[in-house]
């Protein structure tokens, strides 16, 4: 396996005004730790599951991974380029494209489908000598009928906006397509569908594709490895497979035994995730997960658990982690 992506070490946080903070969490830093310490690999032609509850920092991840974000501390890399600086990431902007949660709300209501279509070739100063024919080229690519470039968002449906999303992802040919949650809103039958066309493109153009989303179900499906994040810090990651048959951190082992189940016989027998996550405001000492978590011991309320390599490609930040 070929290294695309590389990230080390990497935070983010949050600086906030020292009066706000004040209100909010009288005698709080104002400084709140969005990502934490993450560190993992994308893969050339693989597909990367990004799984969290809605708060764990996915998103943030995604975005300070394109440069969308100041970083705090760490290191990236994209194709063995060092990311340093703001310049730094010109290059990974064309090379690399993401697809926002809300197909719809993500394209401008006032621009065609042959104009969004366009529009990377125009802010990477890209030749573009017949937007007609790359239009219906991209179009045919996932699906859709040339004459689907004279519409406007608002006239498409929910799968289209999606297929659109994914043409305009692919405009500039690129080596990575970060999704966050691609089959959100959609029905299950369109979500099956335009899962299939992103794994027959990826497999087609030999790109990576890195999945944000909460839906285990999904990346159990598409993905060839995982990484779990809780409240911005990487809680577990591993080939798909492995980890799904023998999840290592408690947290993975609550999500797993937490999935609907067809069959009730096969329900695991672990104990399902429980509560909220906390706020990043109010995020608990020691393990992040502790609150949480069924095995929590005194250790854990005070000492993080570092990731930790487990063997087999795995690890897990988890005093009690092992691969039984
Ligand atoms: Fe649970 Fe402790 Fe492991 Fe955290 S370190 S996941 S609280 S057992």
């Amino acid at each position: 396996m070929t290294a695309l992506y590389d990230v080390k070490n990497l935070s983010v946080d949050l600086t906030l005004p020292q009066g706000l903070v004040g209100m909010l969490l009288p005698g709080s830093k104002p400084k709140l730790n969005l990502l934490k310490a993450i560190s993992l690999t994308l893969n050339q032609s693989e597909t990367f599951g990004l799984v969290g509850e809605s708060g764990s920092g996915k998103t943030t991840l995604a975005r300070a991974m394109l440069g969308l974000l100041p970083i705090s501390g760490g290191q990236l890399a994209f194709e063995g380029q060092p990311l340093t600086s703001s310049r730094s990431f010109t290059p990974l902007r064309r090379r690399a494209a993401m697809m926002f949660q809300d197909a719809t709300a993500s394209l401008s209501p006032r621009m065609t489908v042959g104009a969004l279509l366009a529009e990377p070739f125009h802010i990477h100063r890209q030749p573009l000598p017949d937007p007609n024919a790359m239009a219906a080229s991209l179009l045919a690519r996932v699906g859709l009928p040339a004459a689907i470039a004279g519409r406007f968002p608002h006239e498409l449906s929910g799968g289209q906006a999606r297929r659109v999303g994914v043409a305009r992802a692919l405009a500039l040919n690129p080596a990575l397509v970060i999704a966050d949650e691609p089959t959100a809103g959609l029905d299950v039958s369109v979500q099956g569908e335009v899962l299939n066309l992103m794994t027959a493109l990826k497999a087609d153009l030999g790109l990576s594709l890195m999945i944000i989303t909460h839906n285990l179900a999904m990346v159990r499906h598409v993905s060839d490895r995982i990484a779990i994040l809780y409240l911005g810090r990487l809680m577990e990651t591993g080939p798909t497979r492995a980890v799904f048959a023998r999840p290592a951190h408690p947290y993975t082992q609550s999500l797993i035994a937490s999935e609907p189940q067809p069959d009730p016989r096969k329900r695991r027998t672990g104990p399902a995730i429980s509560g909220e996550i906390p706020s990043v405001l109010n995020r608990p000492a020691g393990c992040a997960f502790h609150s949480r978590c069924p095995r929590a011991a005194a250790l854990c309320r005070h000492t993080t658990p570092e990731l930790r390599d487990l063997g087999q490609g795995r690890a897990a930040a988890c005093h009690f982690a092992e691969l039984t």
